[in-house]
């Protein structure tokens, strides 16, 4: 079976075509045949494409930024050329896509109709930066292989079963009532890291309490208990929570008040403000990557060891609110861009929990760990680093509704 997976952000798109062998039915082993990743946002009317397969890197820049060309151009390297992979796009059995907001609607992974697609519409307004870009990816799809199937494997479902207490905010019912709740995002990625860890430590997912923490240019915890998401930190929307590269994570909801009254910003200035400026970026002035800011905190820029201090303070504070939730640990996941990569991050945030027995071998820590227990012997909690894989999760997910269709 071939799976495309399709996961589409605001400014950029990664593509990956899996293999999966038809006769294995008890657990699917991915081979990944081809990736791609389109960057729409380097130059105005201008995409960048970049397809690695057979061991070769190539790299186009269409001069145009419609989607269904550049795709076209994208897919069209699965075919021909030295990243040719396929004969024909027919040998392409399913696509997947990663839908970021599935509402309360969609907790499972789900085939694309045209009343899925509709609803994924209907939360644009939910998130404005990603659901349209993953309902043009399913439309483009439909355009060039018409007679593919496609499931759409949603962000938000693997927070599904958050508590009510846990996903109400304390504002009046009726809100509750209209949807505005905790949805939480990145679950793709949550679920991947606890599946793995649960792996690693050789136990059952469902006896384990652990905290997972994706940090990366958007960056939020979970708190799983029972293989499910019973907190996280983000919210309603991808805003909320820990302090990020360029968003500010959890403020004080009477500063927005504040600049709309009497700073008189617009919405769309204080969305910018939230979202773009803010974080890493914000406090430093500098940068809103977490390599920049360790570079230049080790130069001595006080504004850099600002913003790294507080990242670890909201870190850290955010990882106890979630052991808080869950009760106990068992293990603490750090994975994403700043997770798998920053030591000085992970050896910062353990140091700080040391007053929950929580302790980190600090050379294992420095030795470039992956799928690996960076605990010390006594630690209370197992702390491990995993590599995060959305897009195997995603094909992943596919390959299991396939399975259940042909059975
Ligand atoms: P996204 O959320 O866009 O998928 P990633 O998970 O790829 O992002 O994380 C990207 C971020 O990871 C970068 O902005 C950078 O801050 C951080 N990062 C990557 N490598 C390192 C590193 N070696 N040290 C610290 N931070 C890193």
């Amino acid at each position: 079976m071939k799976i495309l997976v399709l996961n589409a952000g605001s400014s950029s798109q990664k593509s990956c075509l899996y293999y999966i062998p038809d006769d294995d039915r008890s657990e699917s082993i991915l081979t990944e045949l081809w990736s791609a990743t389109v960057d729409w946002g380097q130059q105005q009317g201008v995409a960048h494409i970049q397809v690695e397969s057979n061991g070769i890197v190539v790299e186009e820049t269409p001069q145009t930024q419609d989607r269904l060309e550049v795709m076209n151009r994208l897919l069209t390297t699965l075919c021909e050329g030295d990243t040719a992979v396929l004969e024909s796009w027919e040998e392409i059995d399913y696509v997947g896509h990663r839908v970021v907001h599935g509402g309360d609607q969609y907790q499972q992974p789900t085939w694309v109709t045209d009343e899925v697609q509709s609803a994924i519409a209907q939360l644009a307004s939910l998130a404005p930066s990603h659901n349209p870009a993953n309902l043009q990816g399913m439309e483009v799809i439909e355009q060039l292989l018409p007679q593919t199937w496609q499931v759409a494997v949603f962000d938000t479902a693997f927070h599904s079963q958050i508590p009510q207490k846990a996903a109400i905010y304390p504002l009046p019912y009726q809100y509750y009532e209209k949807g505005i709740r905790r949805y939480g995002f990145h679950g793709i990625s949550h679920q991947y890291c606890a599946e793995q860890t649960a792996k690693l430590l050789k136990q059952p997912l469902q006896d384990l309490n652990l905290v997972t923490c994706h940090l990366g240019n958007g960056a939020s915890l979970a708190a799983i208990q029972n293989g499910h998401s019973i907190d996280t930190t983000m919210g309603f929307t991808p805003l909320e929570g820990l302090m990020m590269g360029t968003r500010c994570g959890s403020i004080d909801p009477g500063i927005i008040l504040h600049l709309l009254r009497e700073e008189q910003l617009s919405p769309d200035d204080i969305d910018q403000i939230l979202n773009k400026q803010a974080g890493l970026l914000g406090i430093s002035d500098m940068s809103g990557d977490m390599r920049d800011i360790v570079t230049e905190r080790e130069k001595g820029n006080d504004r850099a060891k600002l913003a790294f201090d507080s990242y670890i303070h909201h870190l850290v504070k955010a990882i106890a609110s979630m052991i808080a939730s869950l009760g106990d640990i068992d293990a603490l996941v750090f994975t994403a861009g700043v997770g798998e990569n920053s030591m000085i991050v992970r050896q910062a945030t353990c140091d700080r929990l040391n007053f929950l027995g929580i302790k980190i071998n600090s050379e294992k820590n420095q030795n470039f760990p992956r799928n690996e227990d960076i605990a010390a012997i006594d630690s209370k909690a197992r702390i491990f680093v995993i590599p995060t894989n959305e897009d195997g999760a995603i094909a992943q997910a596919v390959w299991q509704l396939a399975q259940k269709v042909h059975q």
